[in-house]
């Protein structure tokens, strides 16, 4: 008798669309610029190449990726570090290879 009381699972899957809301999410990889163009706001980078992530060559913040910019990279310096705000890029480079130095050792 049982054997009527068969349930077929009619729950009737109407195609669920899939949901095609086109994210336009496109990642922003920020590819690696010259590193001229960040050394001169007192960051090098570190991480994959890919996804660099800033590093500040001063206290050695490390920033997020979307961070590469110029804008992000200035206020780091500006709001953390007044006194080298107008240091040149040498006073940086100098900055980074005694890190280096100092990582190495
Ligand atoms: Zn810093």
């Amino acid at each position: 008798m049982d054997k009527f009381l068969r349930w077929k699972d009619s729950s009737s899957r109407a195609d669920e669309e899939p949901s095609t809301s086109v994210t336009q999410n496109l990642k922003k990889v920020v590819k690696r610029k010259n590193d001229e163009d960040y050394i001169k706001y007192g960051f090098s980078w570190c991480g994959d190449e890919t996804a660099p992530r800033p590093q500040c060559i001063i206290c050695g913040d490390q920033l997020s990726n979307q961070s590469m910019v110029p804008s992000k990279l200035k206020r780091h310096l500006y709001s953390s570090h007044p006194s080298c705000a107008n240091k040149d890029k040498q006073y940086f480079k100098r900055c980074l290879e005694q890190n280096k130095n100092r990582r190495n050792l």
